[in-house]
């Protein structure tokens, strides 16, 4: 790219640490020193200031304007990030999680102050218990991954009372799990054991009975799973590990392609956790924090951890001690996601059951609309099949010819887009997996597919370099995210990053 004389690009304008142009004098608010006043701090306090960077109001704001223009935005454009269901988020949820009596509580307020609160949380709970049709729900985990721990804690509680905490070690999850299944199954001092795929990406039947045995605790199994396919075989699976006195834990992170089409419970699911962030709308990836909502079947339903809301007269009271409960304990301090809570059950009222169902059905047609087209320039390992909410396809087309998955990805940034999910799921060489979610309009499907199909007629045209190359027009290029995990630098140090940073922004 020309170098600039300014570095900016355009109207992109480039914008260094805050530590490298920041004046630790420098401040944006104007107050006299007081005087006279006597130390409170018992001589505790600061003899100099602390070494952070001093900005007047406009530098701060400007700066993270600037940030945020090198940022991607769903309301920007098309985010195909796969698994990760990307949607609009409906600006009346925002306003709706503004009104004073939601935004502004705290949590230990007096009870009787929060009853329109507890009335929302417990509304919540109706529609996600009549959703899934399942028993129980703890609204308290503040993400998928924590849902998950909440619901295997749940597992672990049901063992115990049986008996069979200590005889019950083994989980059996799917070689297409996301990792975070594995992860939890761990965290809960469980072993995990993996389940086969077959050729056709869905769990293996026969491996699963051979895994079956009086030490199996359950399965973690995500449906529809990460490959976009729905496990026909779900309520076999589930009576398979029911007979073989397990619980059956569903990772519900991609139940937007099924919500109001299918009931969880329907299919002998014991918990799952909902992802408020993915599939009630709610933002996420850096828009706001996430909420893991967990229902449980009626086997689980009296391990739920408190808090727990409950009717006392008029009024609803929140249990708040597991004391003389079967309760396995909390999740997290005070409540769950509030804003969260608000802006999802904003969503349900708006779009209503019926319209609940259309996001799925919507959702799978426009993830086969862009199947149909790209299947004819891709190889999608699994298309000669309807997807469901997401499309994958495998690197088999374009490794040949040089191109990797990576190299796919970096040029589509070059075109304006968000990457697809890479490398993910693992049970298909080279994954690319691309969620578009309902709300794209057909004009957004079409430009993201024309410009895969364009991309796939450079590879094979032999263009090897115009994708290694890529991404071109980035603030920075190729960065190495191993290193950066690896071997983070958490420290500035005056003059060390600052010129790399100007370096690669010039380039
Ligand atoms: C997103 C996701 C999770 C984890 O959810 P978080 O809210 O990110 O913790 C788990 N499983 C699958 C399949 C997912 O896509």
């Amino acid at each position: 790219m020309t170098a600039t004389v300014s570095g900016n690009h355009g109207l992109q304008q480039a914008e260094g640490l805050l530590f490298d142009f920041a004046s630790l004098k420098r401040t944006g608010v104007d107050m006299p020193a007081p005087r006279g006043r006597p130390d409170r701090l018992g001589g505790l306090g600061r003899k100099v200031a602390p070494p952070l960077p001093g900005l007047s109001e406009p530098e701060a704001v400007r700066h993270y304007v600037r940030l945020s223009q090198k940022n991607y935005a769903i309301d920007l454009g098309l985010f195909p990030l796969g698994s990760c269901t990307m949607k609009h988020n409906p600006r009346l949820n925002e306003r709706m999680a503004r009104l004073e009596g939601f935004a502004d509580l705290h949590p230990l307020q007096p009870m009787q102050t929060v009853q329109g609160a507890l009335l929302l949380m417990e509304e919540l709970s109706r529609w996600l218990m009549t959703l899934t049709g399942m028993e129980a729900v703890a609204l308290s985990p503040k993400a998928g991954a924590h849902g998950e721990l909440c619901g295997m804690l749940a597992i672990r509680a049901a063992l115990i009372a049986r008996g069979e905490g200590e005889t019950r070690k083994r989980v059996l999850v799917p070689e297409s799990a996301h990792g975070t299944n594995p992860a939890t199954a761990a965290a809960c001092g469980f072993i995990v054991d993996e389940i086969h795929a077959t050729d056709d990406g869905h769990v293996d039947i026969e491996d699963l009975k051979k895994k079956l045995g009086p030490d199996v605790a359950g399965i973690m199994l995500t449906n529809p799973n990460t490959c976009g396919l729905f496990e026909r075989d779900i309520r076999t699976i589930a009576d398979l590990i029911h007979g073989a006195g397990g619980y059956f834990y569903c990772d519900g992170a991609n139940y937007n392609a099924i919500v109001g089409r299918v009931r969880p419970g329907d299919l002998g699911v014991d918990a799952m956790h909902i992802n408020l962030h993915k599939t009630f709308s709610t933002p996420h990836g850096g828009g706001g924090p996430g909420a893991g909502p967990t229902v449980l079947s009626e086997a689980l339903a009296p391990f739920a951890p408190v808090p727990l809301i409950t009717l006392h007269g008029e009024n609803r009271e929140l249990i708040e001690h597991s004391e003389g409960t079967q309760a396995f304990g909390r999740m997290c301090a005070f409540h769950g996601q509030m804003g969260m809570f608000t802006r999802a059950l904003t969503y349900m009222m708006s779009h209503g059951s019926d319209g609940l169902r259309q996001v799925a059905e919507d959702a799978v047609l426009n993830a086969n609309y862009l199947l149909a087209r790209l299947k004819l320039h891709f190889s999608a390992p699994f298309g000669e099949r309807p997807c469901m909410h997401e499309v994958l396809l495998d690197d088999s087309s374009i490794k040949p010819k040089g191109v990797e998955t990576i190299d796919m990805a970096k040029a589509l940034l070059d075109e304006g887009y968000h990457p697809f999910t890479t490398y993910f799921p693992l049970v298909v060489h080279g994954a690319m997996l691309i969620e578009p979610t309902e709300t794209e309009p057909k004009r957004e499907l079409d430009r993201f597919a024309d410009v895969m199909i364009a991309l796939a007629e450079r590879v094979k045209a032999g263009e090897v370099e115009f994708f290694k190359q890529a991404p071109k027009l980035t603030p920075m290029r190729r960065l190495d995210d191993t290193r950066a995990a690896r071997q983070p630098k958490l420290r500035w140090r005056r003059g060390e990053n600052s010129g790399a940073a100007a370096k690669h922004a010039a380039e």
